[in-house]
């Protein structure tokens, strides 16, 4: 798998590639070309959900790719009105249909909003199982809601995918501690804060004494950090542009003021104080 260098071992034993590509907000015809141009640029990790509506064109850019089933990396999510356990048998087995796949590398509950994830958890359990999903795991879930599925279940989630750049750091702190504990693998979604602070001076003075854009040193902060960030973009010289960070390193005085852009800044719900 290229650039399995890089690669994250999840708890599973299996391998997931240290780069993934998003897809959130990409409409069909949207997502197949952004997919397509995404293998080209050598990504093999692809993140879909239920709820963006793509996973077809997911599937099918995965075909279309030519690429062995077994050098890709596809993740989709369960949505929050999909909870329970027959529900999420049933949510599963309909996204695996949309794909058109034999299995999923990984499949995640997306928030943990509902009363009845604890049921929706057994049931991924059983789909890893039966191997039509390589591994199983969360999003969005604080430590509450990590140490409730570990008292509840022999398994242990494989990973956690959460909201991580430089302006949220300090709030996520203590929670990449707990992951790395139990050997919870993190992704990073949003990693470029959404595109919301391209034009951040530190980032920027950093990124030109690298030689590099301002995507390329938020992508690679996340690596440094032990993460698998998942960028989205739908051109295909910044889809290029954002996998490109494992030519240059970041110092350590880089990465501490790096982490203190901290400013809470959360771009989708804040879920602190979801029960
Ligand atoms: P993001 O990847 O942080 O940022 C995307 C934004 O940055 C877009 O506006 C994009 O515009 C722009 N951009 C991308 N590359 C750029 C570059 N090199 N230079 C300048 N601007 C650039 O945002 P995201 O889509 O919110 O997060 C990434 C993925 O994480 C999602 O697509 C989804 O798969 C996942 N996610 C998961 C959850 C969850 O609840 N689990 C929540 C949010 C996101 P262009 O498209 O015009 O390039």
């Amino acid at each position: 798998m290229k650039n399995m260098a890089q690669a994250v071992k999840l708890n599973t034993g299996d391998l997931m590639p240290a780069i993934g590509f998003g897809t959130w907000q990409l409409h069909e015809q949207e997502a197949y070309q952004a997919v397509l141009a995404a293998f080209k640029a050598g990504y093999r990790y692809i993140d879909t959900a239920r709820i963006y509506g793509n996973e077809a064109a997911v599937g099918r850019a995965a075909r279309a790719s030519g690429l062995p089933r077994s050098e890709l990396f596809i993740t989709t999510k369960l949505w929050n009105d999909d909870n329970g356990y027959q529900q999420a048998h049933q949510a599963f087995a309909a996204s695996l249909r949309r794909l058109a796949l034999d299995y999923v590398d990984l499949y995640l509950i997306h928030w943990p909003f509902s009363d009845e994830r604890l049921d929706s958890w057994q049931a991924l359990t059983e789909i890893h199982q039966r191997g039509l999903a390589k591994a199983v795991g969360v999003s969005n879930y604080t430590i509450k809601h990590l140490e409730e599925v570990m008292v509840h279940s022999r398994l242990v989630p494989a990973v956690n995918q959460i909201e991580l750049h430089p302006f949220i750091y300090a709030s996520q702190r203590q929670l990449l501690t707990f992951c790395r504990r139990h050997k919870i693998a993190v992704q990073a979604y949003s990693p470029l804060a959404h595109g919301r602070r391209m034009d951040n001076p530190l980032i920027n003075e950093i990124a030109a004494r690298h030689g590099k854009t301002p995507a390329q040193v938020m992508v690679r902060w996340c690596v440094q950090h032990g993460t698998v960030p998942i960028p989205k973009s739908t051109n295909p010289r910044r889809i290029a542009e954002n996998f490109t960070v494992f030519d240059f390193d970041l110092s350590p005085a880089e990465m501490r003021r790096l982490d203190d852009l901290s400013e809470g800044l959360h771009t989708t719900w804040d879920i602190d104080g979801i029960d």
